[in-house]
């Protein structure tokens, strides 16, 4: 069934040959037509200090089954496990070795990230083959045999490395490989290659070799999730009891018993309270039905193993066999495994969440995620070289206007002013044409409504044409609310219908928008009446950083030869990560001042589609009348519309 080309083959009992010793008839057993997770029921035993002592059963853990019998597939040479801690995914391998011993004997090679790992999985080993009788056949009887870096059995022979002694390889050989928690590696240092490719030379030999690698990932970056991206990325579907429909069990979908739509009551997210009342459901994802940890069983038993982008019918739960393939991945996180309930799991959460090295570790060894660090952000070097040769002031030629941003602070303001540029294209571009601190309002009058902003060769004179100002930070601190005045009595007097209000907005807005228009018309605090009212634009500041650097990007954004590395360096200043909900926000990085940027989403805002049309519904240059734009954001980003509006 799963013949060794390193060994001739079985030979069949003759009447008229000499008998067989007990030893040879053991050696030369044929292997029993059974899988590898047949085999660990009918033999494994877990050991006293395991979660689960005793008898090894697949009931338990189900989705084990598939990945155990991937290794007797004789197309598959690569299993790659990225899962959570306490879900059977080492016990798993170290089944996989019991099945060799077994059943099919070459010679393995267990890799572990320390020396100190590396005790203790030689340990775990040696007990699993002295405590089970179908192991225990296979030892030789001469205690020399049983060594921290080698077990000798009567027919295999387990080599134990630390990842990257070289010493601990030499004149190795092997067919199978393990290789524990490979994330956890130390990094390669001189000319041997990394630790992964020393163990992995060791098994050039064998044509019929096989890699285990069961990890936790760490980084998007790490061994473990590389390799899952190379893989057939095996996900385990499970059925909903109610609705029948099939779903990868997500942590986003953990909710308290009775709540709607994820919403977790505030008074109830104390971690001890979620574990004693176990008060976390499972939410289906279609029927919206709450599973409870009783029936976490019977869905797991009906669950299947689908790789991503594998036709599956989630209702019915139906699909083509799947192909044969040289590497598989498995991925499950901590909701699938029968050692922790959703409470434990929604608590774990609760109490990780505000410890951003706490929550990392939740997100890796629980949720089995990569911690994604940072998923965008810009060097000031790159920022500086958006710079031209066009001097500090200089309008560029066919500018269709000019819009600052202001942000307010205590001493002064932040300024940026922008021009909107029909570009060759008929895109529009736009360069950056002055940008400072300033100390106060009469300056920024200045800056806004006096000095005036040429072209080179037509001379020709622009104005501000639109501006934005910071209203200052939340209402009700005695300090801010002041300030907030200040800036809505100088919009009041000096706006003109050309400055206007902006804030922050605290959550997404409604239907995708990146700004809203609103009129205020009392002051905050006192709530004095403002006659005629100020307009304010409530900002998704996330969404207009976005379509900012995708501006960047497509390379429509352009500095003034004078640009320096203040101004760099602020725009620099924040990084796109991931939050704990899973969306994707921009956070200052460190303690560099972003006022600059600010400033910049603030002016960019105002020249965008959104604010009243923007600069696309101004008059071309040289031409008189407003020419209306094509396909909306199309001709404003020169990027998809999806990219404009992406969030
Ligand atoms: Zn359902």
């Amino acid at each position: 069934m799963h013949p060794n080309p390193q060994n001739p083959e079985p030979r069949t009992q003759n009447p008229l040959s000499p008998p067989w010793s007990p030893a040879e008839l053991a050696a030369w057993a044929p292997p029993e037509d059974i899988t590898v997770s047949e085999w660990a029921e009918r033999y494994r035993m877990l050991p006293k200090q395991s979660a689960i002592p005793g008898p090894w059963s697949n009931r338990l853990v189900p989705y084990a089954v598939g990945v155990m019998d991937s290794f007797i597939d004789p197309g598959v040479e690569r299993i790659t496990i990225m899962a959570s801690v306490q879900s059977a995914k080492t016990e798993s391998a170290y089944n996989m070795i019991g099945y060799a011993i077994s059943q099919d004997p070459a010679p393995a090679l267990v890799v572990m990230p320390t020396d100190k790992t590396l005790r203790r999985v030689n340990k775990r080993i040696q007990d699993m083959i002295i405590e089970i009788p179908e192991l225990s056949r296979y030892l030789t009887g001469d205690p020399d045999d049983m060594q921290k870096r080698s077990i000798v059995l009567q027919r295999m022979e387990i080599y134990f490395a630390t990842a990257g002694s070289k010493a601990d390889l030499a004149n190795v050989e092997a067919r199978y490989l393990l290789m524990d928690e490979p994330d956890r590696y130390p990094v390669a240092t001189g000319e041997e290659g990394s630790p992964v490719e020393m163990a992995e030379a060791r098994l050039t030999t064998y044509w019929n070799r096989k890699i285990i690698e069961p990890c936790t990932p760490t980084t998007p970056d790490g061994h473990i999730n590389r390799e899952w991206l190379r893989s057939d990325q095996r996900k385990y579907w499970v059925p909903c009891p109610q609705c029948g429909g099939y779903q990868v069990l997500s942590f986003w979908q953990v909710k308290h018993r009775g709540e709607v739509l994820g919403a977790w009551p505030d008074d109830k997210k104390d971690p001890d309270y979620i574990r004693q009342h176990r008060v976390a459901r499972y939410e289906c994802l279609h029927c919206q039905a709450e599973i409870d940890d009783r029936e976490k069983p019977g869905v797991l038993a009906r669950g299947k193993w689908v790789p991503t982008g594998h036709p599956f019918d989630v209702m019915t739960g139906e699909m083509p066999p799947l192909p044969s393939v040289s590497h598989v991945g498995f991925w499950w996180n901590v909701l699938y495994s029968p050692f922790r309930n959703f409470s434990e799991v929604a608590a774990q959460f609760f109490a990780t969440k505000d410890d951003r090295e706490k929550y990392k570790t939740f997100v890796n060894l629980w949720l089995a995620e990569p911690w994604k660090e940072i998923i965008q952000q810009r060097s000031a070097s790159a920022i500086l070289e958006l710079r031209t040769n066009r001097p500090l002031l200089e309008v560029p030629e066919n500018t269709l206007a000019l819009t600052a941003g202001i942000d307010n602070q205590r001493r002064g303001f932040w300024v940026s002013i922008w021009a909107w540029v029909l570009a060759g294209s008929g895109l529009i571009d736009q360069h950056l044409v002055r940008y400072g601190f300033i100390p106060d309002f009469q300056e920024l009058e200045i800056w806004l409504f006096q000095d005036v902003y040429r072209s080179r060769e037509g001379g020709q004179s622009y104005p501000v044409w639109r501006g934005a100002i910071d209203t200052g930070g939340t209402e009700g601190g005695p300090g801010e609310a002041t300030q907030t005045e200040q800036v809505y009595e100088w919009l009041r007097r000096m706006g003109q219908g050309r400055i206007f209000g902006v804030k922050g907005a605290a959550h997404t807005l409604p239907g995708g928008k990146k700004m809203v228009h609103s009129i205020i018309d009392k002051m905050p605090g006192k709530g004095r009446p403002i006659p005629g009212g100020i307009r304010l634009w409530t900002l998704d500041t996330n969404a207009l950083k976005d379509a900012f650097w995708s501006r960047v990007e497509s390379g429509r954004v352009h500095l003034h030869a004078d640009t320096d590395e203040i101004f760099a360096a602020q725009l620099a200043s924040e990084a796109k990560e991931r939050d704990k909900r899973g969306r994707t926000v921009w956070v200052q990085q460190g303690r560099m001042a972003n006022h600059l940027l600010d400033t910049t989403i603030y002016a960019g805002a105002m020249a965008d589609p959104e604010c009243w049309g923007g600069v696309m519904v101004l008059p071309r240059p040289g031409k008189s009348a407003a020419v209306e734009p094509q396909g909306g954001g199309n001709f404003f980003t020169g990027q998809s519309r999806g990219s404009w509006l992406k969030r």
